[in-house]
């Protein structure tokens, strides 16, 4: 295995950091000053100086970093980009100041290797252009939807329409006042194999039948200005030409489109646990109880290496699922990355908990430590739950044996 990183890479990495630490993080602030908070998600509005941020970072080239594609992105690859991915997860603003945030960066990769012509002008050109945002519409309140193949939702060949009917939620970012398209997953032919039955469409978030029902709160928060929704597609009717490579290639799609998503996210949690520890520690030399630094007292220094032993451990396992997700393709990764989508939101949760417990009173009102853990307990849901992936793991190794 081979994780050095190329020239470019670490002048990338050097010039992310440096935005990073310079530029984003100042600017934070003055992010949620300019937040428009409202439990009506039609009046989130972005705030400027994101898309200040943004105009920023793409003139330094800091943009689409996440797509290894050299024609539309910025040609690193899984291991040249792990780095990168950590140093924006020390900022929650990071990953869209560089236009690589999910769900758009799953979508961008549909778009670049299954899109037609048509499909990229219209839709992938303005995304990574920083442009617009988009959605991905895959789970389902009605059915369990870690098992993707309870999908009820349909996207049925009529002619040359492809008509929608279904009910999704937790689709992220449909409350982005940007949000100009789905990428809703639906079944075309029950009758078919049950991995062929399936269909990825294109959809505009403004086609009549699209009906946006409100915005799902975590943990009593919306998440705005992006916001998850849930979505009733009411006899959606769109041109065949809409269906991402043809009907019945959902499933394919959507195997392919997780993997480097799941990795990116455990990326930016790596970075994210890092700067939760850098909190941790900060506080645990910082304040007195007892007549000792909190660092003295009880098992906090047994916490803090743990903490530090459980980071490095998720960033050489994020590192090798990078490198075979690059090596060997998303099939030949599949155990690397399930396994890490458990390891990294898991490191996260524990080191953040135990940066909120360290802060006192304090660690519970602390906007930081809270949106992280927060962020760690979905991301054990989100791209598919822990027992999903330990399955995986268990039944790759187990195919050893039998
Ligand atoms: C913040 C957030 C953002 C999200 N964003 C998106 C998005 O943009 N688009 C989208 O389509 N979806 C999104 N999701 C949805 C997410 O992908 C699903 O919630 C997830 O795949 C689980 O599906 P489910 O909720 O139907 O749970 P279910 O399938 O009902 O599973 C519930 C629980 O059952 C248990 N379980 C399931 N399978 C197994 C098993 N094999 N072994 C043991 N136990 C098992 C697990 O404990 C699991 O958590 C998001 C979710 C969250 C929380």
């Amino acid at each position: 295995m081979d994780f050095e990183h190329s020239e470019r890479a670490r002048n990338v990495m050097a010039q992310a950091e440096r935005f990073v630490r310079e530029r984003i993080v100042p600017s934070e602030q003055t992010y949620f000053d300019q937040l428009v908070g409202s439990n009506d998600w039609k009046e989130w509005k972005i705030p400027p100086v994101l898309e200040e941020l943004k105009a920023e970072a793409k003139e330094l080239g800091l943009w689409n970093l996440f797509l290894p594609d050299e024609e539309y992105g910025a040609g690193l690859d899984n291991r040249d980009y792990a780095p990168v991915a950590e140093i924006t997860g020390r900022s929650f603003l990071a990953p869209e100041v560089f236009n690589c945030s999910a769900p758009d960066t799953g979508n961008a990769e549909v778009l670049v290797k299954y899109g037609s012509a048509e499909q990229k002008e219209q839709w992938l050109e303005p995304l990574l252009a920083g442009d617009i945002r988009s959605g991905f519409a895959m789970t389902e309140p009605a059915v369990a939807s870690s098992d993707a193949t309870n999908m009820q939702a349909t996207c049925e060949v009529v002619g040359d329409e492809v008509v929608l009917n279904g009910q999704k939620w937790w689709t992220s970012g449909a409350g982005d006042p940007r949000c100009a398209f789905f990428i809703y997953m639906g079944v075309t032919d029950a009758s078919a194999g049950r991995h062929e039955r399936h269909s990825m469409v294109l959809v505009p978030t403004d086609a009549p039948g699209v009906n946006i029902l409100r915005m799902l709160p975590v943990f009593g928060h919306l998440d705005e200005p992006h916001g998850h929704a849930e979505v009733l597609f009411e006899n959606v009717r769109l041109p065949v030409s809409s269906i991402i490579a043809g009907p019945g290639r959902g499933f394919e799609i959507a195997q392919g489109r997780l993997g480097p998503g799941r990795i990116h996210h455990c990326m930016r949690a790596v970075g994210a646990s890092e700067r939760a520890l850098e909190r941790l520690c900060q506080r645990a030399v910082n304040r007195v109880a007892f007549g000792k630094p909190l660092s003295n007292l009880g098992g906090n220094r047994d916490i803090i290496a743990n903490s530090r032993m459980a980071i490095d451990q998720a960033r050489l396992l994020t590192m090798k699922a990078a490198w075979a997700l690059d090596t060997l393709g998303t099939f030949g990764a599949l155990v690397d990355i399930s396994a890490i989508k458990v390891i990294a939101p898991n490191v996260l949760q524990s080191v953040t908990d135990a940066a909120i417990q360290i802060h006192g009173g304090e660690g519970m009102s602390d906007a930081e430590l809270t949106r992280l853990l927060a962020m760690a307990r979905a991301l054990r849901i989100a791209d598919g739950p822990d027992e999903v992936h330990r399955g995986m793991v268990a039944r790759l190794e187990l195919k050893k044996y039998v």
